[in-house]
């Protein structure tokens, strides 16, 4: 027989869907599967009074088992064409038989920020997740800072210590808000055993816990109510930590200042004793209701029990006994992924959202101008890399409001000849702000906006202006991280969906004024995932092997005059102030 060859899986659990891969040791995608999933807008049409107050806009939650079951899937497709391939996965995870195909690791990437809670021992969640641009905690974020206005800085009084603003984005925020708003968890919290056995989470932790852990006896599952596994790893990777303001930057764990300073009760360690117990105070343990923290790539993050797969005999379990050797964020994933591995290299990602992120090196480095500091990844034995970032809310999703709610288009491909058969955007634009603004302004309070219209404008205008917002907000950070990090940005590496729009990616390259380099893989985030979970087993040996397997597929060079490109920015420039400005 042939020996082994190695494959790595990478679970990529994104906002729209969930994805699992597997990659060859040769950084080959061999197999996929892709899985959509509800999207949950609980406040849909229900405070169209109130949206003045900001308060009630924007709510949106997934079920965390809708997510678990979108990522068991997937893996269960991918196993099952694997066999249907015909190739023998039974040593898989390191057995000693003699076989053909061996999956050596997974790693996992995931939407950042979404928060889940349940309780290990019901195994009962407290609350659906809360997605990272759920806007509901914009009036928390409020609170939080005005309770910590003894120390000066506004929204930026924890940057110090976080890298991060005081925003609804960030998991504490939605952390507090489900203390202060869901009864059985706040009153769990104030029981002294019952703490315990509180679990928060980000998506990472939430599957990490269901893949390591068992599904409970039917016995005790009462009526058809869904129960989180037991005894699952309950851990999170530092770029994914650095993520609920909760992270001290440099010491790269839970800060009690921080917990405390965010959820606005007491948090205490290891024993579960609160300082204000009996007094009806909140008391966040911090040892057993955060995930211990701990190195991006590691060999020794968890192993996965296995997923039963329906279309297979039932003692295959797919991936059973394999090492999780990775916890990557999406956006970290995908700057991993585009082997961004020296300091001022750069990827942008066109997705739900848009994401720039700069590799920025050994040492935090901090922002100025509205971006994010934040850890980029930890190689098990070594020191973090951080980056710099500025996250937009609206991008594909934009593209997804023109379909699914002013159905103006009915798929996102159509936009690209659209916006082609115009010549220019006429002097309209499209601040798409609806959930307020991102990097670099940070105001949840902004709110979107069309400006420039005349009668001679159509459909085509205002999809053109809508695919240019997404360029325009990514000059804002990209301009951003120049003047922060005095790093002259020579190009920008870019993947995501929207990567397939030429026009989108032609118009970029112009506001940008640099070169937009598209890799041969789009699916950066689960290479990224895939090449950290294999660097923690031995199949890369190191960041220069992932290095050699990156190559360019397509480069956008400027082609618009300067003249041009200064008229459309100031256009630009004056829209977000009207977005920025309207309510006043
Ligand atoms: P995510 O990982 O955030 O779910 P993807 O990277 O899969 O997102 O990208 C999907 C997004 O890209 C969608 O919001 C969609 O509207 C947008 N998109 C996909 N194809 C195109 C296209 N040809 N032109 C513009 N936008 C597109």
């Amino acid at each position: 027989k042939s020996p082994p060859f190695s494959l790595v899986g990478a679970i990529d659990q994104g906002t729209s869907s969930s994805r699992f891969m597997l990659v060859t040791s040769g950084g080959r995608m061999l197999s996929t599967a892709q899985v959509e999933f509800d999207q949950i807008f609980p406040m849909d049409g229900a405070c169209d009074n109130i949206i003045m107050s900001g308060s009630c806009v924007g709510w949106h939650e997934h079920d965390p088992f809708d997510v678990w079951d979108s990522v068991s899937t997937c893996i269960a497709r991918t196993i099952e064409e694997l066999h249907g391939m015909g190739l023998d996965l039974s040593s898989s995870g390191g057995g000693e038989d003699s076989n053909n195909v061996r999956i050596e690791a997974v790693g996992i990437t995931n939407q950042r920020e979404t928060t889940v809670c349940w309780n290990d021992r019901t195994g009962r969640l407290y609350y659906n997740a809360i997605v990272w641009d759920d806007a509901r905690t914009a009036s928390v974020a409020e609170t939080i800072i005005s309770e910590n206005s003894n120390t000066s800085g506004g929204k930026d009084a924890l940057r110090e210590r976080t890298g991060l603003p005081i925003a609804s984005y960030f998991s504490g925020t939605k952390v507090r808000w489900l203390i202060d708003n869901v009864p059985q968890l706040r009153s769990d919290l104030n029981s002294k055993t019952e703490r315990q056995h509180v679990r928060f989470g980000t998506i990472d932790t939430w599957l990490l816990y269901m893949l390591s852990g068992y599904a409970r006896s039917v016995l005790e599952m009462e009526s058809n109510e869904r129960l989180a596994h037991e005894g699952g790893v309950y851990k999170t990777d530092v770029s994914n930590a650095s993520r609920w303001l909760f992270m001290n930057l440099k010491t790269l764990d839970w800060d009690e200042g921080l917990v405390s300073a965010i959820c606005g009760g007491s948090v205490c360690w290891e024993d579960g004793e609160g300082v204000n117990d009996g007094d009806g105070a909140t008391t966040i343990p911090i040892a057993t209701a955060l995930p211990k923290i701990v190195p991006s790539s590691d060999g020794t993050i968890g192993t996965i029990r296995g997923i039963p797969c329906p279309n297979l005999a039932k003692n295959v379990l797919a991936l059973e006994n394999v090492v999780i050797g990775a916890i990557l964020g999406d956006q970290q994933a995908a700057l991993f992924g585009q082997s961004c591995f020296l300091p001022g290299e750069a990827k942008c990602t066109y997705g739900t959202g848009l994401f720039l992120m700069m590799n920025t090196g050994m040492e935090p480095m901090s922002s100025t101008r509205g971006l994010l500091t934040t850890v980029a990844y930890q190689i098990a034995g070594k020191g973090a890399v951080y980056a710099l970032e500025g996250s937009v809310a609206f991008s594909g999703s934009t593209i997804g409001w023109l379909r699914d709610r002013l159905e103006l288009i009915k798929s996102a491909s159509e936009t690209e000849s659209l916006a082609l058969s115009v010549h220019s955007n006429e002097g309209m634009y499209l601040v798409p702000a609806f959930s307020g603004l991102f990097a670099p302004h940070w105001r949840p309070d902004a709110r979107g906006c069309m400006v420039g219209l005349t009668a001679s404008h159509t459909k085509a205008h205002i999809v053109r202006a809508a695919l240019e917002s997404s360029a325009y907000q990514a000059r804002e950070v990209f301009d951003a991280m120049v003047l922060d990090s005095d790093v002259h940005l020579k190009e920008m590496k870019v993947d995501g969906g929207a990567t397939a729009n030429k026009f989108l990616m032609q118009f970029q390259s112009d506001i940008l004024s640099v070169p937009v380099i598209r890799p041969e893989f789009l699916e950066t985030t689960g290479m990224g995932a895939a090449f950290a979970a294999g660097l923690a087993v031995n199949v890369w040996g190191g960041l220069d092997d992932i290095s050699m397997m990156w190559h360019a597929d397509k480069v956008w060079k400027p082609t618009m005059v300067g003249a041009e490109r200064e008229k459309l920015w100031n256009g630009w420039n004056k829209a977000v102030q009207k977005s920025l400005n309207w309510i006043d």
